[in-house]
C-alpha cells in the first residue's frame, strides 16, 4: 500500500510520528518527505493497514494539517523493517509551514536550570520554532534553511537522529554550544555584550526607558516599556507615528487578562500556534501608558511566541510595546546591518543574533467577530499556508492591490497567500514586494500562465504585472473583494456581494467603494451603490475627513453649505473655505465617489469626532468606538432611487436628520449611522433576492457593522457570509483575483 499525504506535514514531526506508529503496529516499509508532501510505503495485512490509515488521521501531531491522504493498494515489495528515507525532490507541491509559537516542552527546557538549553533563546523542536522565515527551498531540510551555517554539536546531532526524541529531524535544532547567539549592539554596531549578558543588558535598558530594536523571528521589533508614558511618547516621536495604536506584548495570559477582557474564543486565539496580535477590549484601569493607544477602547495584545521573547519578558516582568521595526509605512526590517541604517535614529540599542531571516514576517492581527476568528493581517504563524479551493485552476500569480499588499499563487487547487507586505507606496515596500514574488517563484517553482492584478492603472502592482511578459488579467477591485469572501467560504456564484471600502478603480471615472454586486454564473453587475459625492481634493480627502463632510453638505445645500453653523464647516478657516468653495463649484481634482469609507469619514466629522486623520481608517475606527455599550435599533431615514440600471442609496435624509439632532448624543448617532448602512444593504438584498450574501471590503473589519449585517440579513431570510482566514481589507484581494480570473474566463467561454 502506498500512502501519499499532502498538507502541512513537513517540519511538524510527522515522519517520526509515522515511524513510531508503524513500529507500534508491526508495519514494514518507509516514510519520506517529498516535494509533494509525505510519501509512505506500508506493508501488512489489509485490516492492519486500514487501522494504520485511521490512526494516521486521528493521532497525527496536533499542528500537522493533512489536506489530502490518498492510499492505493499495490503488490507488496517485501520490506523487512520500517525506516525513514532521505527526502526526494520533484515538483514542489508541498506546503511551507508557517513559523510556530514555542511549545510548552521547549518553554519548560529554557526555564529549567539543569537543562542544557537553560536560557537559550533559539530552542525549538519538531513541534515549534521557525519554519517559513528561514527556508530557502523545498523540501524542508536543514541545508535548505538559514540554519545550514551552524553545525550541530554531538548532543544536538544525537537528538536529531533519535526517532524517540522530540527533536528528531527538527531542522533548526540548536543549543548554546552550537547554535545562533545573541549580541547587544550600540547604534554604531559595536558589540556591548554577548549571549545571555546581551539579553540581561537589553532588559535593563528597556526597564530604564530606552528603545531597543530586537531581532525576532520574522524581523525587528521596537521594544519599550509599555507602562512608561515618556518612553512611549519618545518612540512615537522618533518613529513619526502620531496616534496609530501600538500592540502590546505581555508576559503571560494572566497579564493579558489583567489588561483586557477576553472571551473563550479570544483566549484561544491568544494561545494558538500562530500567536497573533488579538484585538481585545480594555479594562477600565489598565496599567499601560495613555500614549500606547490614545482614545482607543481596544488594545492589540500578544503573548511571547519565541524563546527569546519568553526570556526577555520573564526578565522584565511587565508588558512592553513590540511594534514593527520600520519607519511608518515601510516594510519590517530583517537584517541587523540594514537595521542599523534604517532604525539608527529610532532605537538606542540593538539586540541581534546571527540566524538570518530569509522571509520577513510581521505579527499577524486577528479579532473575534460573530463568534469566530477574523484575520485582519495574515503574516507570522499563518503565511504562507494556502487556502484550498474546490477545483484545480491554471497556475496563476495574483499581485493584489496597493494597500496592505499581499500576493497569491494558485497551484492546482491551492492558493498560497504571501505574508503581509505593506502599502506599495515607497521604494522600500516595492522592493519587499519584488522580493516576495521572487521568493514565491523559487519556493513553488512557479510557471504562471496568467498574472492577475487590479484594474487600477497606477497601482505599482498593476505596472509590475504588465511588464512580466505573461498574459495579464485585470480584475475590478470590488469583484476581487467579493471572490475573496466567496473563496474564504468555499462559495460559488450566484451571490450578492456587499463590498464596502475606501476606494476601488472601476474605469467609469468615479471612485467606487460603497457598492453591491450581483454575481451569477452568467455575469455580474453593480446593483446598488451609495449616492456619489465629490472626493474633495482626491488624496487629500482621505487624510481629512472634514473634506468628505463638506462635500456632502455642498451636495445637499450648495453654496449655503459654507455658512452652516456646523462643526465640519467650522473645522476649516475662512480662506480654506473660500478655496474649497471654488474647487467644489468647478469640481477640480475631485472625482465623484461612492466610497463607504469616505461616508464614515464624513459622518465622523459631522459629529465633531474627527476632522483630520493621522492614519488610514482612523475616523471609521473612532465611529465604531463611539458606539453605545448597549446598541440600539434605531436608524436614520434614507432614500433609494434608481439610476439607469442600478439602485442609488441616498444618504441625504440621514445627513439632514443627523445635523438637526442635538450634538451631545454621539453614541446614539454612531449607532443610528451604522444601522442605516445595514438597513440599506438589507433592503437591497430584499429587492435582489439572492440567497447567499457575501460581505467584504475594509469597512467589514468593523465588528459592529459586520455582526449587525449578519443578524439583519439572517432575520430577513438570507445566508450571509463573512471573512475568516483572509482579511476583508485589501490583504485578501490576491485570493479574490485568482478566483475572479477563473470566473471571468468561464464567462468568455459561454
Ligand atoms: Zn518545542
Ligand atoms: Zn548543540
Ligand atoms: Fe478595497
Amino acid at each position: 500500500m502506498c500512502v501519499a499525504i499532502r498538507g502541512a506535514v513537513q517540519g511538524v514531526g510527522f515522519r517520526p510520528f509515522v515511524y513510531r506508529l508503524a513500529h507500534d503496529m508491526g508495519i514494514r516499509g518507509w516514510v519520506s518527505n517529498s516535494a509533494a508532501g509525505v510519501t509512505i510505503e506500508a506493508e501488512s495485512d489489509e485490516p492492519t493497514l486500514r487501522r494504520f490509515l485511521a490512526r494516521l488521521e486521528s493521532e497525527k501531531p496536533a499542528i500537522a494539517i493533512v489536506q489530502t491522504l490518498e492510499a492505493v493498494f499495490l503488490d507488496p515489495a517485501g520490506f523487512h523493517t520500517f525506516e525513514i528515507r532521505p527526502s526526494t525532490t520533484g515538483t514542489n507541491r508541498t506546503l511551507v509551514m508557517p513559523d510556530l509559537t514555542t511549545c510548552s516542552d521547549c518553554i519548560a527546557d529554557i526555564f529549567q536550570p539543569t537543562n542544557r538549553r537553560f536560557r537559550y533563546p533559539f530552542t525549538n523542536c519538531t513541534n515549534c520554532g521557525p519554519r517559513f522565515s528561514i527556508i530557502s527551498a523545498l523540501p524542508y531540510d536543514r541545508h535548505a534553511t538559514t540554519m545550514a551555517r551552524f553545525t550541530m554539536c554531538a548532543a544536538c546531532a544525537q537528538e536529531y537522529s533519535d526517532p524517540a526524541n522530540r527533536r528528531f529531524h527538527a531542522q533548526p535544532n540548536a543549543c548554546p554550544a552550537c547554535g545562533p547567539r545573541l549580541a547587544l549592539w550600540d547604534r554604531k554596531g559595536a558589540t556591548l555584550a554577548q549571549a545571555d549578558a546581551a539579553l540581561v543588558a537589553a532588559a535593563q535598558a528597556i526597564r530604564a526607558g530606552s528603545i531597543v530594536a530586537v531581532k525576532g523571528l520574522g524581523g525587528f521589533h521596537l521594544v519599550v516599556d509599555a507602562r512608561s508614558e515618556p518612553a512611549v511618547r519618545e518612540l512615537r516621536r522618533r518613529k513619526h507615528r502620531e496616534e496609530k495604536p501600538f500592540a502590546v506584548l505581555v508576559p503571560s495570559l494572566a497579564d493579558a487578562l489583567r489588561l483586557c477582557h477576553a472571551s473563550a474564543v479570544e483566549q484561544q486565539l491568544l494561545r494558538s500556534p500562530a500567536s497573533p496580535i488579538v484585538l481585545l477590549r480594555r479594562r477600565k484601569a489598565d496599567e499601560v501608558a495613555l500614549a500606547v493607544a490614545p482614545g482607543n477602547p481596544t488594545l492589540g495584545v500578544m503573548l511571547p511566541s519565541t524563546p527569546l521573547h519568553h526570556l526577555l519578558l520573564s526578565e522584565l516582568g511587565f508588558s512592553v510595546i513590540a511594534t514593527s521595526g520600520n519607519l511608518s509605512d515601510e516594510p519590517i526590517c530583517t537584517d541587523e546591518r540594514e537595521a542599523l541604517a534604517r532604525l539608527g535614529d529610532i532605537a538606542d540599542l540593538f539586540l541581534v543574533h546571527d540566524r538570518p531571516i530569509l522571509h520577513h514576517v510581521d505579527d499577524s492581527i486577528v479579532r473575534e467577530l460573530a463568534g469566530r476568528e477574523l484575520v485582519l493581517r495574515r503574516a507570522r504563524g499563518l503565511a504562507p499556508l494556502p487556502i484550498a479551493i474546490k477545483d484545480e485552476v491554471p497556475t496563476t500569480l495574483a499581485l493584489g492591490a496597493q494597500q496592505k499588499s499581499a500576493i497569491g499563487a494558485a497551484i492546482g487547487s491551492d492558493v498560497f497567500i504571501s505574508q503581509h507586505i505593506g502599502d506599495l507606496e515607497n521604494q522600500a515596500s516595492l522592493q519587499a514586494f519584488t522580493a516576495v514574488i521572487a521568493a514565491f517563484s523559487e519556493l513553488y517553482q512557479l510557471r504562471p500562465q496568467t498574472v492577475a492584478c487590479d484594474l487600477h492603472p497606477d497601482y505599482l502592482s498593476t505596472q509590475y504585472a504588465e511588464q512580466m511578459g505573461i498574459p495579464v488579467v485585470r480584475v475590478q477591485h470590488h469583484l476581487a473583494h467579493a471572490f475573496a469572501c466567496m473563496a474564504d467560504n468555499q462559495l460559488e456564484p450566484p451571490v450578492l456581494a456587499v463590498t464596502w471600502d475606501g476606494s476601488g478603480f472601476a474605469g467609469d471615472g468615479t471612485v467606487w467603494g460603497g457598492d453591491m454586486l450581483h454575481i451569477t454564473p452568467r455575469g455580474y453587475r453593480r446593483v446598488a451603490c451609495l449616492r456619489p459625492f465629490p472626493l474633495l481634493g482626491n488624496a487629500k480627502a482621505v487624510r481629512e475627513p472634514r473634506r468628505a463632510a463638506l462635500a456632502l453638505l455642498f451636495e445637499i445645500f450648495a453654496d449655503a453649505a459654507f455658512t452652516l453653523d456646523q462643526p465640519a464647516v467650522r473645522a476649516f478657516s475662512a480662506p480654506e473655505l473660500a478655496v474649497l468653495a471654488q474647487v467644489l463649484r468647478r469640481r477640480t481634482n475631485s472625482p465623484l465617489t461612492t466610497s463607504a469609507g469616505r461616508l464614515f469619514d464624513a459622518v465622523a466629522s459631522l459629529l465633531d469626532l474627527r476632522h483630520l486623520a493621522t492614519f488610514e481608517g482612523q475616523a471609521a475606527m473612532e465611529l465604531e468606538f463611539a458606539l453605545p455599550a448597549h446598541p440600539e435599533d434605531n436608524s436614520y431615514p434614507y432614500a433609494i432611487s434608481t439610476d439607469d440600471d442600478h439602485l442609488v442609496l441616498d444618504w441625504e435624509p440621514m445627513v439632514r436628520a443627523l445635523i438637526a439632532e442635538a450634538p451631545d448624543n454621539l453614541a446614539h448617532a454612531a449607532a443610528r449611522f451604522h444601522n442605516t448602512l445595514v438597513e440599506m444593504a438589507t433592503e437591497v438584498a430584499g429587492r435582489v433576492q439572492e440567497r447567499n450574501v457575501v460581505l467584504s471590503g475594509g469597512c467589514l473589519q468593523n465588528r459592529y457593522l459586520c455582526e449587525r449585517l449578519v443578524s439583519r440579513l439572517r432575520a430577513a431570510g438570507f445566508s450571509p457570509y463573512w471573512h475568516q482566514r483572509v482579511p476583508p481589507n485589501d490583504g485578501g484581494i490576491a485570493l479574490g483575483q485568482v478566483l475572479a480570473v477563473r470566473y471571468l474566463s468561464s464567462l468568455r467561454k459561454e
